[in-house]
């Protein structure tokens, strides 16, 4: 483990420039930024603080996973703007990181004459929105993308650059560039308050101890707007919305090879049909605004409203066997836009409210976070000596995974032993997750670096032997 990644003991000594509350795919992606620029001459001193065990470990790692062109925002708001500054510069990234993203274009489907009558006005709004790719379609041409769809098809929008991406890897990938650039990752670390002392330093109250920093980001999800609060703003306030989602076997695949979009309405994107970068097919979600900001069990009322959704979006897909069903929070807010405000004057910036798109935007949010910090003169410059960035195992089912290369078996026998027999994992690269620079907590950590045990039989036959791989890790530290 990286000596700058903390789980237990002592909390970093000193004052860090800036502390980001929140590891999830926003403030890994604020912390990676933040640690490339310099402040007078010097690298800027960063502190990821999370309050789990794992970033990536809350909304981040239970969203559809689409890397959205943008198309459908609300033209004009700083979410527009973002998602598609996003697309391009994590499209961009994900190249060098070595994240899978499979381009495989989707096709929004119309099936009342409302929502017929709605695709030229969505291809109107996505010109606004920058993005001039959409082809309105008949309904011949849209069976003819995707024969299984049942029967009622309208009409159809082709949006051919959506995508789709793994958002383990990314949240991951941010983290550990964010570590060579020289960060502090404290995780089991909750902010419970926050004091201003009479000089330039706030103080963050966790339940680890004090940290202190002379500038505080916001990044805390679903937390934020309490965070918010502590600072002494009333601006927004987070409704947890949950999305309720059901992953189909590996087999349902050539049923699905290009994400199959709903008209979107005023609750949001609606219920899709989408592959998955490990090789499944996904449908849902589902939008259910709850009180509990950790409710994330999946529901008897969720599973029958995907159910009945399927069958008419697409019958074929219901024959299919169920292989997991999961749930994750959209940070909503009482307004249609994020929630990013500068408070100059107490040393705060919020990067609130990032609910549905969140995935897309992170690494523009992060630029602009930057942005909005050089203008108060904290950050100068991008450093000239930045590490390339890490380069990510390939857990996406479109490319070379290591238990089907054999030069690198030749070199190194673990990659040849499958452990996980379901999602083909092997003995070498849980091995090498355990021994990266940010490890697992916990079986659920181990999953999302390399897929063991969330395949068919989800950890039945090969959960006692990963157990056994990790419980050296779980030892308190
Ligand atoms: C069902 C669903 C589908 C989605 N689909 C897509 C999609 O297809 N494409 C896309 O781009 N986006 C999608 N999103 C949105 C995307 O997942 C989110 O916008 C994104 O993950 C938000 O990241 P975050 O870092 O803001 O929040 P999080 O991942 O929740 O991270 C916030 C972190 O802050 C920590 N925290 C909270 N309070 C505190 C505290 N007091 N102290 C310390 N730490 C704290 C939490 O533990 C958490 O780890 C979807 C979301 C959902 C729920």
């Amino acid at each position: 483990m990286n000596p700058r990644v903390s789980r237990s003991g002592p909390l970093p000594d000193g004052t860090a420039d800036v502390a980001v509350i929140g590891g999830g795919v926003v403030g890994a992606a604020v912390a990676r930024e933040l640690a490339g620029r310099e402040s007078d001459g010097r690298p800027l001193s960063v502190v990821l603080v999370e309050a789990r065990a794992d970033v990536g470990d809350g909304t981040s790692k239970a969203s559809t996973a689409i890397l959205h062109t943008g198309f459908d925002a609300t033209p004009g708001t700083l979410e527009s703007r973002l998602v598609r500054r996003g697309y391009e510069l994590l499209g961009e990234y994900a190249g060098r990181a070595g994240v899978p993203v499979e381009r495989t274009g989707a096709v929004l489907v119309a099936w009342t004459a409302e929502e017929l009558a709605a695709l030229p006005g969505l291809a109107a709004k996505a010109a606004k929105n920058g993005y001039l790719e959409c082809e309105t379609l008949g309904a011949e041409e849209v069976y003819r993308l995707v024969p299984a769809l049942g029967p009622g098809v309208l009409g159809g929008l082709t949006v051919p650059g959506e995508a789709i991406i793994c958002p383990w890897t990314t949240t991951l990938a941010f983290s550990l560039d964010a570590l060579a650039r020289g960060a502090h990752v404290v995780l089991n670390a909750r902010v419970k308050g926050v004091e201003h002392d009479a000089g330039e330093e706030t103080l963050l109250l966790t339940s680890r101890g004090t940290l202190r920093a002379r500038w505080v980001v916001n990044a805390a999800g679903l937390g934020s707007g309490a965070i918010d609060r502590l600072f002494g703003h009333e601006r927004f306030t987070v409704t947890p919305r949950r999305g309720e989602l059901l992953v189909f076997d590996k087999m349902a695949r050539p049923l699905a090879d290009r994400i199959v979009l709903p008209v979107p309405s005023s609750r949001g994107k609606g219920v899709l049909i989408s592959p998955t970068i490990y090789g499944n097919v996904m449908l849902g979600p589902t939008a259910e605004d709850l009180r509990d900001h950790a409710d994330t069990s999946t529901s008897e009322a969720g599973f029958a409203f995907l159910v009945d959704k399927g069958l008419a979006l697409m019958p074929a897909l219901l024959q299919e066997e169920v292989t997991a069903s999961y749930a994750g929070l959209r940070a909503a807010t009482e307004h249609g836009d994020y929630q990013v405000h500068l408070d100059a004057a107490r040393r705060y910036l919020v990067l609130g409210g990032i609910r549905s798109t969140g995935l897309t935007s992170s690494m523009a949010l992060a630029e602009h976070a930057a942005g909005l910090l050089a203008e108060t003169g904290l950050v100068t410059s991008v450093r000239d000596d930045l590490p390339d960035p890490p380069r990510m195992p390939n857990i996406g089912e479109a490319f070379p995974r290591p238990y089907a290369c054999d030069d690198l078996i030749g070199e190194d026998p673990a990659y040849g032993t499958v452990v996980c027999f379901c999602e083909r994992v092997t003995a070498g690269e849980i091995r090498d997750a355990l021994a990266s620079p940010l490890p697992p907590a916990d079986l659920d950590g181990l999953r999302r670096r390399t897929r063991a045990m969330m395949g068919r039989c989800q950890g039945f036959f090969c959960g006692a032997e990963i157990g056994e791989r990790l419980a050296p890790l779980e030892e308190p530290r």
